[in-house]
């Protein structure tokens, strides 16, 4: 059974039962090719008629245009192409036509790659004009007033996929009538559909695209809208269906599962009202301005469709908040493109004018006109649950002290990194190369946990130290006399491997000692270990952090155990040794039916949940088909996010060597700690292709 919310509508939604319905009965009972003239080829001509008829009814079409399609980009280029193509006859003609193509600049990215894509087939060499919006999402009429009469094209959407910001379409065709301007007008109706009234011919709207799979119909099917005297040219041509308007086969089966939608938004029967609608966000709102402190919405709420929210939380990544959302199986999107390393901000956010941290960070929740009483509770209880799993890994400011965490923490696991030596026992902690992207981040954690920084240290001289003293305020201790690299003055010493003396920090029971790399060169390192006495043997050297090119001057002084840990991890490699020994092996991947019998074969086989413990915390039990599997024979996973690997691995690596597979979301984060561990000589290390995402 699946806990999941869908709370991403505005990417695509379900099907409609009574569209999937519809859609079966054309594809098992109504077969036929509606282009035939015998009787099953009539039966599936009146699916057709049926389902036209009822759009052109819905949305007001009369005398114009409704043809059936593959979705929203095809009805795009259909408008741009038919637009240009005339544009391009009337200048060939001598009229003038003007130099632009403008678009708003939170277009739908089909909109202006079409626009360059034909103005560039048709060697029109046209200008395009990116619309600015204002603060609020909404197009700056007095921009579009200046460039009307030069505008050939103008394309402005109804109403915006990222932000449900709703465009004030009489605004603009008054500014159009008022200019005068003969620019033919594109309006993407995509996210509009079922949400707002159109009455489309009664409108100076030229070209109105529309798809399916954004309101309950499968993928593959739209609809294009022209007004009766636009210009028209088909993109495809052949059998000549669709009145010659749009050759090809029609999809029949995508086309009957329209037709059912739209019969039913005829009817009214099946959809809520925009009044629950609003209440629905209301509560989605309360409840993520209660789990998530600092929460901003980056859609003003009176100018949107009321089943978009657009939200960003202070110190948390959009990727952040989609790991903890997806754990938590609430399905939600990041309203930038979210890709491995940084998120790239989201342009429709941008182009509103919000700091980078809010179109960089920002998380897109979207449900539709189907939404009922029940989910909208469940995602509440859900978004409560995220808060929860966040306030307890410190990534947002809680109220109470958490429980404090040992070891060591890699911070930014993404090419950059920052590590912090953390003991609980004494509450304190030191800092390894702090990145200004982890001030926030490392302020919040020593606050939330209570900790005493001892000492903030680099591997370079005159690293930048001072933004995080200032944030840490009273958990730094500022009066500490330190050198260049933030080493105290102060510091006791230790007798290294080689007999040489090192300076040392204690930290409970444990260690941090200095090492010079070399004469005449500026890099450090630092050894983690436990003393005996007054010395620390190599063998009792946990961890060395230096910059790379450090590494060969730790030998004399480190162990084969050792593990090195980059202070820039580009290769994300997390930790490695000083010769690693392996790379991952065909063998290592197991995908979910190999699981169950990797498992059987290996009773002592551990499974590792590799997410970040936010993600771990956030998981809806039962965990589907991976812990009914693991619990089955008493084995449930253990959480050791990315994070904490290096920690880990060097326990895993004293003991006696089990079975370890490592499992994600998706299986990508599982692989690089698979690959980490062999990399290190530990072999029995295994990772679950495709993670959590198809196991369950
Ligand atoms: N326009 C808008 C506003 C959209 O949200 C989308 C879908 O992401 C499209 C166009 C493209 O639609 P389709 O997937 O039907 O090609």
């Amino acid at each position: 059974m699946t806990t999941e919310i869908y709370l991403d509508s505005n990417a695509t939604s379900v099907v409609l039962p009574a569209a999937l319905a519809a859609a079966i009965d054309a594809m098992a009972q109504r077969y036929g090719n509606p282009s035939s003239t015998h009787a099953t080829g009539l039966k599936a001509r009146a699916i057709l008629d049926e389902a036209r008829a009822g759009a052109v009814r819905l949305l007001g079409v009369g005398a114009g245009r409704l043809m059936f399609n593959s979705g929203a980009t095809e009805g795009i280029q259909t408008s741009v192409l038919s637009a240009l193509v005339s544009l391009r006859e009337r200048r060939d003609a001598g009229a003038a036509i003007g130099t632009l193509l403008v678009y708003g600049a939170t277009e739908h990215k089909a909109v202006p790659e079409s626009l360059a894509h034909w103005n560039r087939l048709l060697g029109l060499n046209l200008t395009l004009y990116k619309l600015p919006v204002d603060q609020d999402g909404v197009h700056d009429l007095a921009a579009l007033r200046a460039l009307a009469p030069q505008a050939a094209m103008v394309c402005t959407m109804a109403a915006n996929n990222e932000t449900g910001v709703v465009s004030d379409l009489d605004g603009i065709a008054a500014v159009l009538a008022d200019t005068g301007s003969a620019a033919l007008w594109m309006v993407d109706c995509v996210q509009a559909l079922g949400k707002l009234q159109l009455d489309l011919a009664s409108t100076r709207i030229d070209y109105a695209p529309f798809s399916g799979h954004k309101l309950y119909a499968p993928k593959g099917v739209g609809m294009l809208y022209v007004r009766a005297g636009a210009p028209f040219t088909p993109l495809i041509m052949g059998g000549g269906q669709e009145g010659g308007q749009r050759s090809g086969t029609e999809n029949m089966a995508g086309i009957a599962a329209f037709g059912a939608v739209l019969s039913a938004l005829e009817r009214g029967d099946t959809f809520r009202t925009s009044g629950e609608l609003y209440g629905f966000r209301a509560r989605l709102a309360d409840s993520l301005r209660a789990a998530l402190p600092g929460v901003v919405f980056n859609n003003p709420f009176d100018k949107a469709l009321p089943t978009t929210l657009n939200f960003s939380v202070p110190g948390l990544s959009s990727r952040e908040l989609m790991d903890v959302f997806d754990a938590a199986e609430v399905r939600v999107s990041a309203g930038s493109a979210c890709s491995s390393a940084k998120a790239t901000p989201s342009y429709v956010l941008d182009a509103m004018g919000l700091p980078l941290w809010r179109s960089a960070g920002a998380i897109r929740m979207s449900f539709g006109p189907l939404a009922d009483e029940a989910t909208i509770a469940a995602a509440c209880a859900r978004i409560e649950r995220c808060g929860a799993a966040l306030r307890a890994s410190c990534l947002i400011p809680s109220a109470r002290t958490a429980v404090p965490h040992d070891g060591l923490l890699q911070l930014g696991v993404e090419g950059a990194c920052s590590w912090m030596v953390l003991d609980a026992a004494s509450r304190s902690c030191i800092v390894i190369d702090p990145l200004p992207d982890h001030v926030a981040r490392i302020e919040a954690y020593v606050r939330c946990q209570n900790y005493q920084v001892q000492a903030i240290v680099s591997t370079l001289p005159n690293a930048g130290r001072a933004m995080l003293i200032e944030a840490l305020g009273r958990h730094f201790n500022r009066q500490l006399e330190v050198d260049q690299y933030g080493w105290p003055q102060n510091a006791g010493g230790v007798t290294l491997d080689n007999g040489a003396r090192a300076a040392a920090i204690a930290l409970g029971a444990q260690v941090l000692a200095c090492v010079h790399c070399g004469a005449g060169d500026e890099l450090r390192a630092y050894l983690l270990g436990t003393p005996q006495s007054q010395s620390l043997p190599a063998a009792a050297v946990r961890f060395a952090f230096s910059a790379r090119p450090a590494w060969q001057a730790l030998h004399a002084v480190s162990s084969a155990q050792t593990l090195l840990c980059p202070t820039r991890d580009e290769l994300n490699q997390f930790c490695t040794i000083a010769e690693p020994v392996a790379t991952l092996a065909a063998d290592a991947q197991l995908n979910s039916n190999a699981l169950s019998e990797f498992l059987q074969a290996h009773p002592d086989a551990r499974l590792v949940d590799v997410r970040e413990a936010y993600e771990f915390a956030a998981t809806v039990a039962p965990l589907a088909a991976l812990t009914a599997l693991a619990a089955a024979d008493g084995r449930a996973a253990i959480s050791v996010p990315l994070s904490r690997l290096a920690e880990h691995a060097s326990a895993w690596l004293q003991a006696e060597q089990t079975p370890l597979v490592f499992f994600c979301r998706s299986g990508n984060r599982s692989m690089k700690a698979a690959q980490c561990l062999r990399r290190l000589g530990y072999q029995q290390a295994y990772s679950l292709s495709g993670g959590l995402a198809l196991a369950a």
